[in-house]
């Protein structure tokens, strides 16, 4: 029986869960728990949203829009158009109707005095999602880019209005240093017998969630096995703009600079173990040179089909 957690960001580590499930359920073995980033949280007309934490709740729940890559499928715009016409919100950031809907109720259990950790526990309920997820941590550590001339903008308008062409400095997540993991996120990797890192953004899904205290000393102890995805194939990511990001924090886009950023759990990092793809097989030695067991395998996230594929490719890593 082996206990695991995920660590995943939104889209990228939304596929993966699906295969992780689809993996555990063949094998047998017991639902993951998902440690999901929520650096990319805002507060927007007045409600709290989620944007990473609600793309892996709509995919295990299967009502994501698949075509578009974030919200529920066959959503509709009006509120989204009246808030417009109220001059509110932001034009560029468009919130369907049965999204609102999940923020709304959101908001009002926060008000209520429930934690995001009880939050997101009861709007589990409302569907078999086949995991259970727990977001990084309580606090709101909102993600803030500051670009090349100072100016310091919230994560969501760079990356979603700017489309991450303004060229990034840093990245931080002001509080983060006194901010603690969610209850049970600790104790989850103590308990698990593998740890799997998704193929998310490295920088700004995996970096906040190793950036909570606790979290990366928790990775450290653990007797579990680390087992990382790369998100980087053929030395380009295959969606997003990740490169960017590792750009910025000065990683190359590669799939062994990515396993050396993370690092071996020998020296200090996270990792035991890092699959490449099979474009990327040259990067089996120089990552093994590392102290990092490391595999190329087909990472192609095409379908549930090919994430169970990997999932279990890293689950027996
Ligand atoms: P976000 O929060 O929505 O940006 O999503 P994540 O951080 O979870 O994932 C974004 C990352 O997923 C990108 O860096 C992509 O390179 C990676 N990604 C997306 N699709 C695939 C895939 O099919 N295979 C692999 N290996 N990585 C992928
Ligand atoms: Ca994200």
């Amino acid at each position: 029986m082996t206990r695991t957690v995920v660590l995943a960001g939104g889209v990228g580590g939304a596929k993966f869960s699906l295969g992780v499930r689809e993996a555990l359920a063949r094998r047998g073995d017991p639902p993951a728990t998902i440690v999901v980033n929520t650096g990319d949280d805002l507060w927007l007309t007045g409600v709290r949203l989620q944007p990473d934490v609600d793309s892996i709740l709509y995919a295990l729940a299967g009502v994501n829009d698949r075509e578009r890559g974030w919200g529920r499928a066959g959503d509709s715009e009006r509120v989204h158009e009246e808030i417009q016409a109220w001059g509110a919100g932001w034009p560029w950031f468009t919130l369907g109707d049965l999204d609102l809907g999940l923020h709304v109720a959101r908001t009002g259990w926060l008000r209520d005095g429930l934690t995001p950790t009880e939050v997101i526990e009861r709007m589990s309920r409302r569907w078999d999602l086949g995991a259970r997820l727990l977001p990084m941590t309580d606090a709101e550590v909102d993600t803030v880019v500051t670009v090349a001339g100072g100016e310091r903008l919230h994560f969501q308008e760079w990356w979603t209005r700017h489309r991450a062409t303004l060229a990034p400095i840093a990245f931080e997540n002001p509080g983060i240093e006194a901010a603690r993991p969610a209850s049970g996120v600790v104790e989850a990797i103590a308990d698990a017998d593998v740890v799997l890192v998704a193929p998310s953004n490295p920088v700004v899904s995996i970096g906040p969630i190793l950036t909570v205290p606790g979290i990366r000393e928790a990775l450290r102890e653990t007797s579990a096995a680390v087992v990382g995805v790369s998100p980087i194939i053929d030395g380009r990511v295959v969606r997003g703009m990740a490169d960017v990001c590792l750009t910025a924090i000065g990683v190359e886009t590669s799939a062994a600079a990515v396993a050396a950023h993370y690092g071996a759990r020998r020296d200090g990092g996270i990792l035991d173990a890092w699959l490449v793809a099979e474009e990327d097989a040259a990067a089996t030695a120089p990552v093994a040179a590392l102290g990092i067991r490391c595999a190329a395998v087909p990472l192609w996230m095409r379908d549930v089909e090919h994430s169970a594929a990997i999932a279990a490719a890293a689950l027996s890593a």
